[in-house]
């Protein structure tokens, strides 16, 4: 059945304010999933269940779906559609209150979802604080966010582009266009995967590197130093000895110089 008859059949109303553009071609979900290399050991865990049309490509070919939607109005849709589907674990509840620890013991765990587009950012940010141990994440995102999300320096570059640059190296997928969705949003999506580098998620933690990253872009317009110097009254030595001008703005400064000031730092200060 296509998107826009389930939705008929369980006189369902696509809210806005959650996120609820639903894929309505199934070429693309069939095309992401081949994409991904699925293995059938494999245990997805998918954020944004929608109506099920991501969720049923992932499910003939992984081991597992374990997909979370916060709205129970989907419930009886998702019953019927999945009601001989084994493998499939619906979970209805809001996926940032989700604990993810109780995953723990999945040796091969992946991310694939079309995310709710106005949680991208915290989505992203609990995966890496909270979540065990997973092989990739795969998501969708509108086209502008994800590109800042890749972006290596100067004005696109945002805390979450350092924070997710530092804890995996991110590649593009595939673009989608906004005719692939019901209702049509007023952009284009793109694919992200998100391959984490664990060295660094050990090493330095996410939360707290995550507040340091948005204490130095406080104020974007402002120096570095400047927006450091409210914690951090001797910032303009520790700027010195990692070689940057206290007077650069936030957006000028490399990723790598960001690692290494917050080693320096956060045993001190933070
Ligand atoms: N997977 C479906 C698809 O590809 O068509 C739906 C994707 S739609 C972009 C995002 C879905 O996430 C919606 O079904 C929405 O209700 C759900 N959602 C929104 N906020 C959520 C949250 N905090 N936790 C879990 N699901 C959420």
């Amino acid at each position: 059945m296509k998107t826009s008859e389930w939705l008929k059949k369980y006189d369902i109303r696509l809210k806005k304010g959650l996120g609820q553009n639903f894929l309505s071609n199934s070429n693309v979900s069939h095309e992401i999933v081949q994409k991904s290399e699925i293995d059938e050991n494999d245990v997805i865990i998918e954020i944004g269940t929608g109506n099920g049309i991501l969720t049923e490509e992932i499910a003939k070919n992984a081991k597992k779906v374990i997909t979370f939607e916060i709205d129970e109005r989907l419930k009886p849709l998702l019953e019927e559609r999945f009601e001989d589907s084994q493998n499939v674990e619906i979970h209805f509840e809001d996926f940032l209150n989700a604990d993810l620890s109780k995953f723990k013991d999945i040796s091969k765990l992946k991310y694939i979802a079309n995310i709710p587009y106005y949680i991208s950012s915290r989505i992203l940010e609990k995966i890496f604080e909270e979540s065990p141990k997973f092989e990739y994440a795969i998501f969708m995102f509108q086209k502008e966010f994800g590109h800042r999300l890749m972006a290596k320096s100067k004005k696109s570059y945002s805390p979450l582009s350092i924070f997710v640059q530092t804890y995996c190296t991110v590649e593009k997928i595939m673009d989608v266009s906004r005719n692939n969705f019901i209702p049509i949003p007023k952009v284009d999506s793109v694919i992200l995967k998100f391959n984490p580098l664990y060295k660094y998620v050990e090493e330095i933690d996410p939360k707290d590197f995550m507040k340091f990253v948005h204490m130095c872009f406080s104020k974007r317009r402002k120096t570095i130093k400047n927006n450091l110097k409210g914690i951090i009254p001797d910032a303009e030595k520790y700027l010195t000895e990692v070689q940057i001008d206290p007077s650069s703005r936030p957006e000028d400064i490399p990723l790598e110089t960001y690692i290494q000031l917050y080693k320096m730092i956060s045993s001190k200060h933070l």
